[in-house]
């Protein structure tokens, strides 16, 4: 069986950990230290590393981690990232031998140019599981950086369609301020209400509140939510257009969001 550990970092990082009893692989390692201090405690061999994407938060650490285990780092070929030895692209299996597990590759543009996501479908050895990065966090999405509205809103809508009962891995705690926005935009949506309350009490006393799942976000997160007629509205009302399409109400409540 595969267990995934969260590795805190920086202010408000995840790096995960994927591993059995011996072998580890790890997204998006931003620093070395706490992924070596992690694997020493759990008396583990770092067998990979999944990048998602070229920011420094996320590939930081990759060098130190690449030099200590001689270990393959896969990402996109075109996101220029030197300690990248394996490209993968969307629709790619990663064959992690040591763990007994495929993964499969999605492209997710949207907060870079370049984004991808990771997808261990079920089986024996876990559940559904999504790596995501900075495209998907629970009750947001990454901000755009580098992509546009149209290609963010059409890599949230790939991850939709994945299982609802995918367990998400986002790299930010972000859960709390983004539920205190969707509150804002859907003040009548009761589970945004009760699990903001629920989110509140587990920071209070430092649990993280991820991993989520796909069925959860689709009930809170607001840019899951975009063919919602209560978030149509508002975007009507903040927005240039008489009418919208779906990725210009999408558009339209990042806009909200980045100046809330
Ligand atoms: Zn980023």
């Amino acid at each position: 069986m595969i267990a995934i550990t969260s590795i805190p970092a920086f202010n408000d990082n995840y790096f995960w950990l994927i591993h059995d009893n011996n072998n580890a692989i790890v997204v998006d390692p931003g620093l070395a230290e706490p992924v070596l201090y992690t694997l020493d405690h759990l008396n583990l061999e770092l067998t990979g590393i999944l990048v998602t994407h070229h920011h420094a938060d996320h590939c930081g650490g990759i060098a130190e981690l690449k030099t200590k285990y001689q270990c393959p780092v896969w990402g996109s070929s075109k996101d220029n990232i030197a300690t990248i030895d394996r490209f993968c692209d969307d629709g790619d299996f990663i064959d992690i031998e040591e763990l007994s597990i495929k993964i499969q590759v999605i492209s997710v543009p949207g907060h870079t140019r370049n984004h991808l996501a990771y997808f261990l479908p079920n089986s024996q050895q876990s559940n559904n599981v999504l790596f995501c990065g900075d495209t998907l966090f629970s009750a947001g999405c990454g901000r755009l950086f580098e992509g546009t509205a149209e290609q963010m809103w059409k890599s949230l809508q790939k991850l939709m369609d994945l299982p609802d009962d995918t367990h998400i891995y986002p790299a930010h705690e972000y859960t709390l301020s983004n539920l205190e926005f969707a509150a804002h935009i859907e003040p009548d949506n009761k589970m945004v209400s009760d699990y903001l309350q629920h989110v509140s009490l587990l920071r209070k006393i430092g649990i993280p509140s991820l991993p989520s799942n796909i069925n959860l976000e689709k009930q809170i997160n607001p840019f899951l939510r975009i063919k919602e007629p209560a978030i149509q509205k508002i975007a009507q009302s903040n927005g240039n257009a008489t009418k919208m399409n779906d990725s210009q109400v999408f558009a339209t409540i990042r806009e909200l969001k980045d100046r809330y």
